[in-house]
């Protein structure tokens, strides 16, 4: 929290509007609309019950295939498997990590030579930056396949001077904890396409039928953010860009201070735009570092600095391991490289400037078998 929030949270309890709806969650999507770039915004529980409805606007249901990232995490597919659908996962490319135009490609070609053409695809931009979303809006486009853009880790970036988020038929937002900003829990449904919205709007709020009674011909969830929390959404929206420059400079001195060493690869950013590095992630390549990725995790866990391996990519999930798979090229899967070979470091927006030296040094240290 920047502080800024409280002054919001305080209107919500003088005002006593803690009931689910209220002024601050019309004010926080019209401030979200605002900031991408778009004509709506549906404030919701969750990142994931965006991509739900959004799935379901769509018109996804039983025995559809929706193409999805598998480089990412199993919110982003889930939904697919709640409305009765079938994921089938598209790997990365190693300029961007994220979804690669060329298994894309061969995915429509295969799957139109199987006979069908997915429902739609789920593009995520992972760990803030954005996918190289011309080149794959381009296909989706010719196959005339809507898109989906989940951009819970991307809030903040941009994709040739425009806000992530808003390239798809709809662009997904995630306030959880642990995202760039936060309302402890809520996500964001995004679109240009207003009556979608009202639709969607219409589901996540137990789907009444315009009557004084209660009245219902379709069924509904209780997916709407609650006042009390896009109250908090405002406060944080307000510290958006210092929170992007917080994670940047964080990024950066690992850079400066890592990057020289041979065998270790930071993720790239492309030149398309800029990401936030919500996370900054690198690989170890233990031919030429003489340690593995994993080594240093648990250097890093002994000296008790927390570090996380890159995504298991979902189509190695237990959960998704039925599912269809198209790797980058054939027989390159560079989703599973980064998978094996990655690492995420502490990325906080308030990390110190010591504690990130304590996570370099670690480092340093493993490498030189010192510890
Ligand atoms: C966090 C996240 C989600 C889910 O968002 P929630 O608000 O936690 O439901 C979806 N996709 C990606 C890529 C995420 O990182």
């Amino acid at each position: 929290m920047s502080g800024q929030e409280q002054r919001f949270v305080e209107d919500v309890f003088n005002s006593n509007w803690i009931a689910p709806l209220g002024p601050h969650v019309d004010a926080f999507e019209r401030e979200i609309a605002q900031y991408a770039g778009v004509k709506g915004a549906v404030a919701l529980s969750s990142g994931t019950a965006a991509i739900h409805l959004a799935l379901r606007y769509l018109g996804v249901g039983m025995g559809d295939m929706v193409f999805c990232s598998s480089l990412t995490f199993a919110a982003s597919a889930n939904p697919i498997l709640y409305l009765g659908a079938k994921p089938v996962f598209i790997d990365s490319e190693p300029e961007t990590w994220n979804m690669s135009s060329l298994a894309l490609e061969r995915a429509f070609v295969e799957g139109e030579s199987k006979g069908y053409i997915p429902k739609a695809v789920i593009i995520i931009n992972l760990y803030g930056q954005s996918a190289d979303m011309f080149s794959l809006l381009e296909i989706c486009n010719r196959y005339n396949v809507p898109v989906i853009e989940d951009a819970a880790e991307s809030l903040g970036a941009t994709y040739k001077g425009r806000p992530s988020g808003t390239f798809g038929k709809f662009g997904i937002y995630s306030f959880n904890g642990n995202k760039i900003i936060t309302t402890s829990g809520g996500g964001m449904l995004i679109s240009d396409d207003l009556e979608a919205l009202e639709k969607v709007c219409f589901w996540a709020t137990q789907a009444r039928d315009p009557a004084r009674h209660y009245q219902h011909s379709e069924f509904g969830y209780n997916y709407r953010l609650s006042n009390v929390l896009a109250a908090i959404g405002r406060g944080q929206m307000l510290v958006l860009e210092e929170r992007v420059k917080a994670r940047r400079s964080v990024y950066n001195r690992y850079f400066e201070e890592l990057a020289y060493i041979d065998g270790i690869e930071f993720m790239p950013e492309a030149p398309f735009g800029r990401s936030t590095h919500w996370l900054t992630a690198l690989t170890v390549d233990p031919e030429r570092c003489g340690v593995t990725a994993l080594k240093i995790m648990n250097a890093l866990g002994n000296s008790n600095i927390e570090s996380r391996p890159v995504w298991k990519p979902l189509h190695l999930q237990p959960l998704f391991s039925n599912c269809e798979y198209y790797s980058h090229e054939q027989g390159e899967s560079v989703s599973e490289r980064l998978f094996q070979t990655g690492i995420c470091l502490p990325s906080g927006s308030n990390l110190s400037k010591q504690d990130q030296y304590c996570v370099i040094n670690c480092i340093n240290n493993c490498l030189n078998k010192l510890l």
